[in-house]
Protein backbone atom coordinates (compact mmCIF):
# COMPACT_ATOMS: atom_id res chain seq x y z
CA UNK A 1 0.00 0.00 0.00
CA UNK A 2 2.92 2.58 1.29
CA UNK A 3 4.52 1.27 -1.92
CA UNK A 4 1.52 2.12 -4.38
CA UNK A 5 1.05 5.63 -2.31
CA UNK A 6 4.88 6.45 -3.22
CA UNK A 7 4.13 5.22 -6.81
CA UNK A 8 2.21 8.74 -7.26
CA UNK A 9 5.55 11.19 -6.57
CA UNK A 10 6.79 9.38 -9.24
CA UNK A 11 5.91 12.18 -12.31
CA UNK A 12 7.04 14.89 -9.86
CA UNK A 13 10.01 13.33 -8.56
CA UNK A 14 11.81 16.86 -9.21
CA UNK A 15 9.53 18.97 -6.98
CA UNK A 16 10.05 16.45 -4.31
CA UNK A 17 13.45 16.41 -4.43
CA UNK A 18 13.89 20.43 -4.22
CA UNK A 19 11.13 20.60 -1.53
CA UNK A 20 12.17 17.67 0.70
CA UNK A 21 15.85 18.68 0.79
CA UNK A 22 14.76 22.65 1.14
CA UNK A 23 13.12 21.00 3.89
CA UNK A 24 15.96 19.37 5.37
CA UNK A 25 18.21 22.95 4.70
CA UNK A 26 15.70 24.04 7.06
CA UNK A 27 15.98 21.68 9.83
CA UNK A 28 19.59 22.27 9.85
CA UNK A 29 19.15 25.98 10.44
CA UNK A 30 16.74 25.76 13.26
CA UNK A 31 19.06 23.23 14.82
CA UNK A 32 22.07 25.44 14.33
CA UNK A 33 20.34 28.96 15.56
CA UNK A 34 20.91 28.06 18.96
CA UNK A 35 24.37 26.98 19.07
CA UNK A 36 25.57 30.19 17.40
CA UNK A 37 23.88 32.10 20.08
CA UNK A 38 25.45 30.33 22.56
CA UNK A 39 28.81 30.82 20.89
CA UNK A 40 27.87 34.51 20.78
CA UNK A 41 26.95 34.57 24.45
CA UNK A 42 29.73 32.31 25.90
CA UNK A 43 32.69 32.81 23.70
CA UNK A 44 32.40 36.54 21.72
CA UNK A 45 30.84 38.78 24.42
CA UNK A 46 33.53 38.01 27.33
CA UNK A 47 35.99 39.35 24.29
CA UNK A 48 34.13 42.32 24.21
CA UNK A 49 35.11 43.30 20.21
CA UNK A 50 31.67 44.92 19.16
CA UNK A 51 32.91 44.46 15.93
CA UNK A 52 32.99 40.64 15.26
CA UNK A 53 29.59 40.90 17.76
CA UNK A 54 28.34 42.60 14.53
CA UNK A 55 29.35 40.58 11.91
CA UNK A 56 28.03 37.59 13.50
CA UNK A 57 24.76 38.84 13.40
CA UNK A 58 24.66 40.36 9.83
CA UNK A 59 25.19 36.85 8.97
CA UNK A 60 22.77 35.82 11.60
CA UNK A 61 20.33 38.07 9.58
CA UNK A 62 21.68 36.62 6.26
CA UNK A 63 20.54 33.05 7.54
CA UNK A 64 17.37 34.28 8.64
CA UNK A 65 16.79 35.13 5.34
CA UNK A 66 17.86 32.50 3.09
CA UNK A 67 15.80 30.43 5.95
CA UNK A 68 12.83 32.26 5.59
CA UNK A 69 13.18 31.92 1.74
CA UNK A 70 14.28 28.24 1.95
CA UNK A 71 10.46 28.26 4.22
CA UNK A 72 8.65 29.67 1.48
CA UNK A 73 9.72 26.96 -1.03
CA UNK A 74 8.84 24.31 1.24
CA UNK A 75 5.38 25.41 2.22
CA UNK A 76 4.86 26.50 -1.84
CA UNK A 77 6.50 23.87 -3.64
CA UNK A 78 5.53 21.10 -0.89
CA UNK A 79 1.28 22.48 -2.00
CA UNK A 80 2.37 22.02 -5.02
CA UNK A 81 3.21 18.91 -5.25
CA UNK A 82 0.32 17.42 -2.90
CA UNK A 83 -1.56 19.27 -4.87
CA UNK A 84 -0.51 17.70 -8.27
CA UNK A 85 -0.62 14.56 -6.62
CA UNK A 86 -4.56 15.21 -6.08
CA UNK A 87 -5.18 16.53 -9.25
CA UNK A 88 -3.24 13.20 -10.88
CA UNK A 89 -5.26 10.87 -8.67
CA UNK A 90 -8.97 12.98 -9.27
CA UNK A 91 -8.92 12.84 -13.17
CA UNK A 92 -7.35 8.59 -12.41
CA UNK A 93 -10.49 8.02 -10.30
CA UNK A 94 -13.12 9.98 -12.95
CA UNK A 95 -11.63 8.23 -15.88
CA UNK A 96 -12.49 5.22 -14.19
CA UNK A 97 -15.76 6.05 -12.91
CA UNK A 98 -16.69 7.14 -16.28
CA UNK A 99 -15.48 4.05 -17.71
CA UNK A 100 -17.46 1.78 -15.32
CA UNK A 101 -20.35 -0.31 -16.22
CA UNK A 102 -24.13 0.51 -15.78
CA UNK A 103 -24.31 -1.85 -12.57
CA UNK A 104 -21.14 -0.20 -11.00
CA UNK A 105 -23.50 2.52 -10.85
CA UNK A 106 -27.03 0.68 -9.84
CA UNK A 107 -24.77 -0.03 -6.88
CA UNK A 108 -22.71 2.95 -5.89
CA UNK A 109 -24.12 6.03 -4.59
CA UNK A 110 -23.78 9.60 -6.41
CA UNK A 111 -23.12 10.81 -2.91
CA UNK A 112 -20.19 8.19 -2.69
CA UNK A 113 -18.46 8.78 -5.64
CA UNK A 114 -18.29 12.60 -4.90
CA UNK A 115 -16.95 12.03 -1.35
CA UNK A 116 -14.14 9.76 -2.81
CA UNK A 117 -13.60 12.57 -5.04
CA UNK A 118 -13.71 15.88 -3.02
CA UNK A 119 -12.93 14.49 0.94
CA UNK A 120 -11.01 11.52 0.43
CA UNK A 121 -8.66 12.99 -2.34
CA UNK A 122 -7.88 16.34 0.02
CA UNK A 123 -7.11 14.28 2.70
CA UNK A 124 -4.67 11.90 0.64
CA UNK A 125 -3.41 15.62 -0.69
CA UNK A 126 -2.52 16.50 2.78
CA UNK A 127 -0.50 13.16 3.33
CA UNK A 128 1.14 13.21 0.19
CA UNK A 129 2.66 16.81 0.75
CA UNK A 130 2.98 16.41 4.97
CA UNK A 131 3.72 12.84 5.34
CA UNK A 132 7.12 11.90 3.65
CA UNK A 133 8.50 15.44 4.79
CA UNK A 134 7.25 15.59 7.82
CA UNK A 135 8.13 12.63 9.80
CA UNK A 136 11.87 13.15 8.00
CA UNK A 137 11.54 16.91 9.63
CA UNK A 138 10.26 15.49 12.85
CA UNK A 139 13.17 12.17 13.43
CA UNK A 140 15.95 14.65 12.15
CA UNK A 141 15.18 17.54 14.71
CA UNK A 142 14.30 15.19 17.45
CA UNK A 143 17.46 13.40 17.74
CA UNK A 144 19.39 16.41 16.59
CA UNK A 145 18.52 19.02 19.31
CA UNK A 146 18.83 16.15 22.06
CA UNK A 147 22.18 15.14 20.54
CA UNK A 148 23.35 18.44 21.26
CA UNK A 149 21.21 19.02 24.43
CA UNK A 150 23.09 15.69 25.41
CA UNK A 151 26.58 16.89 25.07
CA UNK A 152 26.26 20.46 26.70
CA UNK A 153 24.34 19.28 29.61
CA UNK A 154 23.43 15.43 30.50
CA UNK A 155 20.76 16.67 33.46
CA UNK A 156 19.31 19.65 31.96
CA UNK A 157 18.36 17.49 27.94
CA UNK A 158 17.03 14.38 30.58
CA UNK A 159 14.59 17.00 32.37
CA UNK A 160 13.53 18.12 28.62
CA UNK A 161 13.27 14.47 27.13
CA UNK A 162 11.07 13.59 30.34
CA UNK A 163 8.97 16.30 29.74
CA UNK A 164 8.58 15.67 25.62
CA UNK A 165 6.06 12.61 25.98
CA UNK A 166 3.05 14.37 27.83
CA UNK A 167 3.69 17.43 25.62
CA UNK A 168 2.72 14.67 22.97
CA UNK A 169 0.40 12.77 24.81
CA UNK A 170 -1.54 16.62 25.39
CA UNK A 171 -1.28 17.45 22.32
CA UNK A 172 -2.66 13.91 20.66
CA UNK A 173 -5.72 14.48 22.93
CA UNK A 174 -6.18 17.76 21.95
CA UNK A 175 -6.40 16.81 18.12
CA UNK A 176 -8.60 13.93 19.02
CA UNK A 177 -11.12 16.06 20.33
CA UNK A 178 -10.84 18.92 17.86
CA UNK A 179 -11.28 16.13 15.12
CA UNK A 180 -14.58 15.22 16.62
CA UNK A 181 -15.57 18.28 17.19
CA UNK A 182 -15.24 18.85 13.47
CA UNK A 183 -16.41 15.82 12.18
CA UNK A 184 -19.85 16.46 14.37
CA UNK A 185 -19.62 20.37 13.49
CA UNK A 186 -19.10 18.94 9.61
CA UNK A 187 -22.42 16.42 9.42
CA UNK A 188 -24.46 19.02 11.05
CA UNK A 189 -23.34 21.44 7.75
CA UNK A 190 -24.17 18.39 5.76
CA UNK A 191 -28.07 18.78 7.29
CA UNK A 192 -28.14 21.81 6.80
CA UNK A 193 -26.84 21.88 3.28
CA UNK A 194 -29.47 18.64 2.64
CA UNK A 195 -32.09 20.95 3.70
CA UNK A 196 -31.49 23.80 1.90
CA UNK A 197 -31.33 21.56 -1.71
CA UNK A 198 -34.63 20.29 -0.91
CA UNK A 199 -36.49 23.55 0.47
CA UNK A 200 -34.48 24.73 -3.21
CA UNK A 201 -34.87 21.92 -5.93
CA UNK A 202 -38.57 21.05 -4.23
CA UNK A 203 -39.64 24.78 -3.89
CA UNK A 204 -42.54 24.19 -6.44
CA UNK A 205 -44.16 21.27 -3.65
CA UNK A 206 -43.31 23.60 -0.60
CA UNK A 207 -45.32 26.60 -1.89
CA UNK A 208 -47.86 24.17 -3.72
CA UNK A 209 -48.59 22.63 -0.29
CA UNK A 210 -47.97 26.36 1.45
CA UNK A 211 -45.00 24.95 3.49
CA UNK A 212 -42.78 27.27 4.04
CA UNK A 213 -43.35 27.93 7.46
CA UNK A 214 -42.68 24.01 8.03
CA UNK A 215 -39.52 24.49 5.44
CA UNK A 216 -38.16 27.35 8.27
CA UNK A 217 -38.95 26.07 11.10
CA UNK A 218 -37.01 22.54 9.97
CA UNK A 219 -34.36 24.81 8.55
CA UNK A 220 -33.76 27.15 12.07
CA UNK A 221 -33.45 23.85 13.89
CA UNK A 222 -30.63 22.29 12.27
CA UNK A 223 -29.06 25.80 11.73
CA UNK A 224 -29.05 26.62 15.53
CA UNK A 225 -27.62 23.03 16.02
CA UNK A 226 -25.16 23.42 13.53
CA UNK A 227 -24.49 27.02 15.48
CA UNK A 228 -24.14 24.60 18.91
CA UNK A 229 -21.42 21.92 16.95
CA UNK A 230 -19.77 25.12 15.37
CA UNK A 231 -19.32 27.21 18.54
CA UNK A 232 -18.19 23.85 20.45
CA UNK A 233 -15.98 22.98 18.01
CA UNK A 234 -14.24 26.58 18.45
CA UNK A 235 -14.24 26.02 21.98
CA UNK A 236 -11.94 23.17 22.17
CA UNK A 237 -9.56 24.92 19.39
CA UNK A 238 -9.60 27.60 21.30
CA UNK A 239 -8.43 25.54 24.73
CA UNK A 240 -6.19 23.58 22.70
CA UNK A 241 -4.23 26.57 21.40
CA UNK A 242 -4.13 27.73 25.26
CA UNK A 243 -2.99 24.21 26.63
CA UNK A 244 -0.64 23.99 24.42
CA UNK A 245 1.20 27.01 25.34
CA UNK A 246 0.84 26.58 28.42
CA UNK A 247 2.77 23.49 28.85
CA UNK A 248 5.16 25.23 26.18
CA UNK A 249 6.05 27.96 28.48
CA UNK A 250 6.23 25.42 31.35
CA UNK A 251 8.75 23.46 29.78
CA UNK A 252 10.63 26.75 29.24
CA UNK A 253 10.15 27.85 32.40
CA UNK A 254 11.38 24.45 34.34
CA UNK A 255 14.11 24.07 31.97
CA UNK A 256 14.94 28.13 33.43
CA UNK A 257 14.57 27.00 36.59
CA UNK A 258 16.84 24.06 36.92
CA UNK A 259 19.29 25.67 34.32
CA UNK A 260 19.74 28.89 36.78
CA UNK A 261 20.27 26.30 39.70
CA UNK A 262 22.94 25.01 37.12
CA UNK A 263 24.46 27.94 36.28
CA UNK A 264 25.16 28.48 40.04
CA UNK A 265 27.08 25.51 40.54
CA UNK A 266 29.32 26.57 37.54
CA UNK A 267 27.61 23.38 35.79
CA UNK A 268 26.18 25.85 33.05
CA UNK A 269 27.21 28.80 31.18
CA UNK A 270 25.19 31.01 30.90
CA UNK A 271 25.12 30.73 26.91
CA UNK A 272 24.13 27.01 27.31
CA UNK A 273 21.26 28.43 29.30
CA UNK A 274 20.26 30.59 26.88
CA UNK A 275 20.71 27.54 23.92
CA UNK A 276 18.91 25.23 26.00
CA UNK A 277 15.87 27.47 26.24
CA UNK A 278 16.02 28.33 22.51
CA UNK A 279 15.94 24.41 21.64
CA UNK A 280 12.71 24.13 23.91
CA UNK A 281 11.07 26.23 21.22
CA UNK A 282 12.82 24.06 18.65
CA UNK A 283 11.29 21.13 20.12
CA UNK A 284 7.16 22.32 19.94
CA UNK A 285 7.29 22.48 15.83
CA UNK A 286 7.91 18.88 15.54
CA UNK A 287 5.81 17.54 18.67
CA UNK A 288 3.04 19.37 16.79
CA UNK A 289 3.97 17.99 13.70
CA UNK A 290 3.99 14.32 15.45
CA UNK A 291 0.15 14.76 16.31
CA UNK A 292 -0.59 15.94 13.19
CA UNK A 293 0.36 13.15 11.99
CA UNK A 294 -0.42 10.49 13.97
CA UNK A 295 -3.98 11.93 12.53
CA UNK A 296 -2.89 12.50 9.04
CA UNK A 297 -1.38 9.25 8.44
CA UNK A 298 -4.86 7.32 8.90
CA UNK A 299 -6.40 9.26 7.62
CA UNK A 300 -4.86 9.97 4.38
CA UNK A 301 -4.42 6.18 3.92
CA UNK A 302 -8.10 5.39 4.73
CA UNK A 303 -8.63 7.60 2.15
CA UNK A 304 -5.80 6.24 -0.13
CA UNK A 305 -7.12 2.64 0.62
CA UNK A 306 -10.57 3.47 -0.51
CA UNK A 307 -9.10 5.15 -3.58
CA UNK A 308 -7.65 2.43 -4.37
CA UNK A 309 -10.53 -0.25 -3.96
CA UNK A 310 -12.18 2.08 -6.67
CA UNK A 311 -9.67 2.19 -8.67
CA UNK A 312 -9.04 -1.65 -8.64
CA UNK A 313 -12.73 -2.42 -9.37
CA UNK A 314 -12.39 -3.31 -13.87
CA UNK A 315 -15.18 -2.10 -15.56
CA UNK A 316 -17.81 -5.20 -15.67
CA UNK A 317 -18.14 -5.08 -19.64
CA UNK A 318 -14.99 -4.85 -21.59
CA UNK A 319 -13.33 -5.52 -24.63
CA UNK A 320 -12.23 -8.84 -25.90
CA UNK A 321 -8.58 -8.75 -26.94
CA UNK A 322 -9.73 -9.39 -30.56
CA UNK A 323 -12.60 -7.94 -30.78
CA UNK A 324 -14.00 -6.65 -33.71
CA UNK A 325 -14.76 -2.77 -35.10
CA UNK A 326 -18.31 -3.18 -36.62
CA UNK A 327 -19.71 -0.38 -38.85
CA UNK A 328 -22.33 0.16 -40.86
CA UNK A 329 -24.60 -2.67 -39.49
CA UNK A 330 -27.93 -3.53 -40.94
CA UNK A 331 -29.76 -4.23 -38.06
CA UNK A 332 -30.42 -7.87 -38.11
CA UNK A 333 -30.68 -8.16 -34.48
CA UNK A 334 -31.38 -11.85 -32.95
CA UNK A 335 -31.86 -12.94 -28.77
CA UNK A 336 -30.98 -16.46 -28.36
CA UNK A 337 -32.22 -18.35 -25.85
CA UNK A 338 -30.88 -15.30 -23.33
CA UNK A 339 -30.93 -15.06 -19.64
CA UNK A 340 -30.63 -12.18 -17.43
CA UNK A 341 -30.99 -10.92 -14.18
CA UNK A 342 -29.64 -7.19 -12.39
CA UNK A 343 -29.15 -9.63 -9.06
CA UNK A 344 -28.89 -13.18 -7.99
CA UNK A 345 -32.42 -13.26 -5.92
CA UNK A 346 -35.06 -11.64 -9.20
CA UNK A 347 -34.40 -13.25 -12.35
CA UNK A 348 -35.95 -10.92 -15.34
CA UNK A 349 -35.57 -12.56 -18.70
CA UNK A 350 -35.72 -16.14 -19.22
CA UNK A 351 -35.01 -18.00 -22.74
CA UNK A 352 -35.61 -15.09 -24.70
CA UNK A 353 -35.83 -15.33 -28.69
CA UNK A 354 -36.15 -12.74 -30.48
CA UNK A 355 -35.61 -11.73 -34.00
CA UNK A 356 -35.64 -8.58 -35.48
CA UNK A 357 -35.16 -8.13 -39.07
CA UNK A 358 -33.34 -5.33 -40.86
CA UNK A 359 -35.30 -1.87 -41.04
CA UNK A 360 -37.90 -3.32 -39.33
CA UNK A 361 -40.20 -1.38 -36.45
CA UNK A 362 -41.15 -3.74 -33.48
CA UNK A 363 -42.89 -2.65 -31.11
CA UNK A 364 -42.92 -3.71 -27.29
CA UNK A 365 -45.66 -3.30 -25.03
CA UNK A 366 -46.73 -5.16 -21.78
CA UNK A 367 -47.30 -4.08 -17.82
CA UNK A 368 -44.64 -1.96 -16.39
CA UNK A 369 -41.64 -3.94 -14.91
CA UNK A 370 -42.12 -6.55 -17.56
CA UNK A 371 -38.38 -6.21 -18.76
CA UNK A 372 -38.74 -4.01 -22.16
CA UNK A 373 -36.25 -1.77 -20.53
CA UNK A 374 -34.43 -4.69 -20.02
CA UNK A 375 -34.20 -5.95 -23.47
CA UNK A 376 -33.08 -2.90 -25.09
CA UNK A 377 -30.26 -2.50 -22.39
CA UNK A 378 -28.61 -5.38 -23.64
CA UNK A 379 -28.38 -4.52 -27.25
CA UNK A 380 -25.67 -1.80 -26.14
CA UNK A 381 -24.74 -4.07 -24.00
CA UNK A 382 -25.10 -1.46 -20.74
CA UNK A 383 -25.50 -5.42 -19.22
CA UNK A 384 -23.93 -8.23 -20.47
CA UNK A 385 -26.70 -11.41 -20.80
CA UNK A 386 -26.21 -13.97 -18.02
CA UNK A 387 -26.76 -17.02 -20.64
CA UNK A 388 -27.80 -17.76 -24.08
CA UNK A 389 -26.33 -14.41 -26.67
CA UNK A 390 -27.68 -11.50 -28.61
CA UNK A 391 -26.24 -10.98 -31.90
CA UNK A 392 -26.65 -8.51 -35.00
CA UNK A 393 -25.90 -9.10 -38.57
CA UNK A 394 -25.37 -12.70 -36.77
CA UNK A 395 -21.98 -11.74 -34.79
CA UNK A 396 -22.20 -12.52 -31.13
CA UNK A 397 -22.20 -8.33 -29.85
CA UNK A 398 -19.46 -9.79 -27.53
CA UNK A 399 -17.20 -10.16 -29.99
CA UNK A 400 -17.23 -6.25 -31.46
CA UNK A 401 -15.94 -3.43 -29.50
CA UNK A 402 -18.23 -1.41 -26.68
CA UNK A 403 -17.62 1.23 -28.82
CA UNK A 404 -18.07 0.42 -32.16
CA UNK A 405 -21.24 -1.63 -31.28
CA UNK A 406 -22.47 1.73 -29.35
CA UNK A 407 -21.85 4.07 -32.07
CA UNK A 408 -24.67 1.82 -34.00
CA UNK A 409 -27.11 2.51 -31.78
CA UNK A 410 -29.10 5.61 -31.05
CA UNK A 411 -31.00 5.74 -27.59
CA UNK A 412 -34.11 8.42 -27.27
CA UNK A 413 -36.07 7.82 -23.53
CA UNK A 414 -38.37 9.22 -21.28
CA UNK A 415 -36.48 11.84 -19.50
CA UNK A 416 -34.00 13.24 -21.39
CA UNK A 417 -30.31 14.59 -19.90
CA UNK A 418 -29.21 17.97 -21.09
CA UNK A 419 -26.11 19.30 -20.17
CA UNK A 420 -24.98 22.46 -18.97
CA UNK A 421 -23.83 24.69 -22.25
CA UNK A 422 -25.71 25.73 -25.44
CA UNK A 423 -28.66 24.16 -26.93
CA UNK A 424 -25.88 23.41 -30.25
CA UNK A 425 -23.24 21.90 -27.86
CA UNK A 426 -26.44 19.48 -26.64
CA UNK A 427 -27.32 18.42 -30.30
CA UNK A 428 -23.62 17.89 -30.49
CA UNK A 429 -23.34 15.45 -27.88
CA UNK A 430 -24.69 13.25 -30.88
CA UNK A 431 -21.65 13.29 -32.49
CA UNK A 432 -18.88 15.50 -31.26
CA UNK A 433 -17.08 17.75 -34.23
CA UNK A 434 -20.44 18.13 -36.40
CA UNK A 435 -20.32 21.11 -38.75
CA UNK A 436 -22.35 23.72 -37.97
CA UNK A 437 -24.16 22.78 -41.38
CA UNK A 438 -25.30 18.95 -39.87
CA UNK A 439 -26.19 20.21 -36.71
CA UNK A 440 -28.93 22.92 -38.46
CA UNK A 441 -29.80 19.96 -40.27
CA UNK A 442 -30.51 17.35 -37.72
CA UNK A 443 -31.96 20.42 -35.75
CA UNK A 444 -34.45 20.97 -39.02
CA UNK A 445 -35.60 17.31 -39.62
CA UNK A 446 -36.32 17.26 -35.28
CA UNK A 447 -38.53 20.15 -36.09
CA UNK A 448 -36.19 21.88 -33.45
CA UNK A 449 -35.07 24.93 -36.10
CA UNK A 450 -38.92 26.90 -35.32
CA UNK A 451 -38.01 26.39 -31.42
CA UNK A 452 -34.36 27.87 -31.88
CA UNK A 453 -35.15 30.43 -33.81
CA UNK A 454 -37.57 31.97 -31.30
CA UNK A 455 -34.95 31.79 -28.89
CA UNK A 456 -32.68 34.44 -27.64
CA UNK A 457 -29.68 33.39 -28.89
CA UNK A 458 -30.55 30.82 -31.18
CA UNK A 459 -28.35 28.04 -31.48
CA UNK A 460 -25.95 29.29 -28.97
CA UNK A 461 -28.49 30.27 -25.70
CA UNK A 462 -27.61 28.51 -23.30
CA UNK A 463 -29.74 25.63 -21.63
CA UNK A 464 -30.46 26.30 -17.39
CA UNK A 465 -29.92 24.23 -14.91
CA UNK A 466 -31.33 20.55 -16.09
CA UNK A 467 -32.83 22.21 -19.08
CA UNK A 468 -35.20 24.11 -17.16
CA UNK A 469 -36.36 26.14 -19.99
CA UNK A 470 -37.18 23.85 -22.06
CA UNK A 471 -40.21 22.31 -22.61
CA UNK A 472 -41.09 18.65 -22.56
CA UNK A 473 -41.58 18.39 -25.76
CA UNK A 474 -38.29 20.85 -27.16
CA UNK A 475 -36.43 18.69 -25.01
CA UNK A 476 -37.54 15.37 -26.55
CA UNK A 477 -36.71 17.24 -29.78
CA UNK A 478 -33.47 18.17 -28.79
CA UNK A 479 -33.09 14.71 -28.23
CA UNK A 480 -34.38 13.97 -31.21
CA UNK A 481 -31.77 15.82 -33.10
CA UNK A 482 -29.16 14.24 -31.45
CA UNK A 483 -30.31 10.97 -32.88
CA UNK A 484 -30.76 12.01 -36.30
CA UNK A 485 -26.90 13.82 -36.16
CA UNK A 486 -25.58 10.38 -34.80
CA UNK A 487 -27.32 8.56 -37.90
CA UNK A 488 -27.06 5.43 -36.51
CA UNK A 489 -28.54 2.42 -38.45
CA UNK A 490 -30.25 0.83 -35.28
CA UNK A 491 -33.03 2.91 -33.02
CA UNK A 492 -34.21 2.54 -29.54
CA UNK A 493 -36.97 4.69 -28.60
CA UNK A 494 -38.05 3.77 -24.75
CA UNK A 495 -41.22 5.74 -23.89
CA UNK A 496 -39.79 8.52 -25.78
CA UNK A 497 -43.18 10.03 -25.44
CA UNK A 498 -44.67 8.82 -22.59
CA UNK A 499 -44.15 11.84 -20.65
CA UNK A 500 -45.73 14.18 -23.15
CA UNK A 501 -49.34 15.20 -23.54
CA UNK A 502 -50.87 13.56 -26.09
CA UNK A 503 -51.13 16.73 -27.99
CA UNK A 504 -47.44 17.18 -28.10
CA UNK A 505 -46.95 13.76 -28.54
CA UNK A 506 -49.12 14.33 -31.80
CA UNK A 507 -46.57 16.49 -32.86
CA UNK A 508 -43.34 14.51 -31.95
CA UNK A 509 -44.27 11.70 -33.47
CA UNK A 510 -44.01 12.30 -36.32
CA UNK A 511 -40.15 13.64 -36.00
CA UNK A 512 -39.89 10.03 -34.58
CA UNK A 513 -41.72 8.62 -37.74
CA UNK A 514 -39.03 10.34 -39.68
CA UNK A 515 -35.75 9.15 -36.86
CA UNK A 516 -36.86 5.21 -37.17
CA UNK A 517 -37.40 5.34 -41.18
CA UNK A 518 -34.69 3.30 -42.93
CA UNK A 519 -33.76 2.34 -39.56
CA UNK A 520 -33.89 -0.76 -37.30
CA UNK A 521 -36.57 0.25 -34.76
CA UNK A 522 -37.15 -1.09 -31.66
CA UNK A 523 -40.40 0.96 -29.91
CA UNK A 524 -41.45 0.99 -25.82
CA UNK A 525 -44.72 2.46 -25.87
CA UNK A 526 -47.24 3.09 -23.52
CA UNK A 527 -50.47 4.57 -25.21
CA UNK A 528 -50.72 1.95 -27.69
CA UNK A 529 -52.06 4.33 -30.43
CA UNK A 530 -48.08 5.14 -31.13
CA UNK A 531 -47.47 1.80 -32.75
CA UNK A 532 -49.97 1.76 -34.59
CA UNK A 533 -48.08 1.42 -37.75
CA UNK A 534 -45.26 -1.00 -36.11
CA UNK A 535 -44.81 -3.88 -38.41
CA UNK A 536 -44.95 -6.08 -35.73
CA UNK A 537 -45.97 -5.86 -31.98
CA UNK A 538 -44.56 -8.11 -29.31
CA UNK A 539 -45.91 -8.44 -26.02
CA UNK A 540 -43.81 -8.94 -23.08
CA UNK A 541 -44.98 -9.61 -18.99
CA UNK A 542 -43.14 -11.42 -16.21
CA UNK A 543 -43.58 -14.83 -18.13
CA UNK A 544 -41.15 -13.39 -21.20
CA UNK A 545 -42.33 -13.16 -24.42
CA UNK A 546 -46.20 -13.71 -24.59
CA UNK A 547 -47.58 -12.79 -27.53
CA UNK A 548 -46.51 -11.37 -30.84
CA UNK A 549 -48.16 -10.37 -34.18
CA UNK A 550 -49.42 -7.22 -36.43
CA UNK A 551 -51.66 -4.96 -33.97
CA UNK A 552 -54.66 -5.92 -36.18
CA UNK A 553 -53.93 -9.92 -35.54
CA UNK A 554 -53.08 -9.73 -32.12
CA UNK A 555 -56.25 -7.49 -31.42
CA UNK A 556 -58.39 -10.71 -33.26
CA UNK A 557 -55.96 -13.40 -30.53
CA UNK A 558 -57.90 -11.63 -27.86
CA UNK A 559 -55.32 -11.99 -25.82
CA UNK A 560 -53.15 -9.56 -23.21
CA UNK A 561 -52.94 -7.34 -25.77
CA UNK A 562 -56.66 -7.23 -26.71
CA UNK A 563 -56.84 -6.70 -23.09
CA UNK A 564 -54.20 -3.78 -22.98
CA UNK A 565 -56.47 -2.24 -25.76
CA UNK A 566 -59.59 -2.42 -24.21
CA UNK A 567 -58.07 -0.85 -21.25
CA UNK A 568 -56.63 2.47 -23.01
CA UNK A 569 -59.26 2.34 -25.36
CA UNK A 570 -62.76 2.07 -22.66
CA UNK A 571 -63.29 5.65 -21.63
P1 LIG B 1 -40.18 -2.27 -18.10
O1 LIG B 1 -39.28 -1.44 -18.96
O2 LIG B 1 -40.90 -3.33 -18.86
O3 LIG B 1 -41.12 -1.45 -17.29
P2 LIG B 1 -37.75 -2.96 -16.77
O4 LIG B 1 -36.96 -3.64 -17.82
O5 LIG B 1 -37.37 -1.55 -16.47
O6 LIG B 1 -39.27 -3.07 -17.07
O7 LIG B 1 -37.60 -3.79 -15.42
C1 LIG B 1 -37.73 -5.19 -15.36
C2 LIG B 1 -37.44 -5.65 -13.93
O8 LIG B 1 -36.08 -5.41 -13.63
C3 LIG B 1 -38.24 -4.92 -12.88
O9 LIG B 1 -38.61 -5.85 -11.90
C4 LIG B 1 -37.29 -3.91 -12.32
O10 LIG B 1 -37.55 -3.67 -10.98
C5 LIG B 1 -35.95 -4.60 -12.49
N1 LIG B 1 -34.87 -3.62 -12.77
C6 LIG B 1 -34.86 -2.73 -13.76
N2 LIG B 1 -33.71 -2.02 -13.77
C7 LIG B 1 -32.97 -2.51 -12.73
C8 LIG B 1 -31.70 -2.22 -12.21
N3 LIG B 1 -30.91 -1.27 -12.75
N4 LIG B 1 -31.26 -2.92 -11.15
C9 LIG B 1 -32.04 -3.88 -10.60
N5 LIG B 1 -33.24 -4.21 -11.04
C10 LIG B 1 -33.73 -3.54 -12.10
MG1 LIG C 1 -39.19 0.64 -19.06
Amino acid sequence: MIKDFFSYYKPHKRLFIIDFSSAVFVAILELAFPLAVQWLIDDLLPGRDWNIIIIVCITLFAVYILSTFLQYIVSYLGHKLGINIETDMREQLFTHVQRQSFRFFDNTKTGHIMSRITNDLFDIGELAHHGPEDAFIVLMTFTGAFWIMFTVNPTLALIALVMVPFLIALITYCNYAMNRAWRNMYGKIADVNARVEDAVSGVRVVQSFTNEEFEIKRFRKDNGLFRKEKIGAYRVMSGTHSSIYMMTRLLTLIVLVVGAWLVFNNELQYGELVSFVLYTNVLIRPIEKISALLELYPKGMAGFRRFRELIAQEPEIKDKPDAVKVDKLHGDIEFHQVDFSYDRYHSVLNNIDLKINPGETVAFVGPSGAGKTTICSLIPRFYDVNGGKITIDQMDIRDMTKQSLRSQIGIVQQDVFLFTGTIKENIAYGRQHATDEEIINAAKKAHLDEVIANLPDGYETQIGERGLKLSGGQKQRLAIARTFLKNPPILILDEATSALDTETERLIQQSLDELSENRTTLVIAHRLATIRDADRVIVVTKNGIEEEGSYDELLEKKGVFARLHEIQYKR
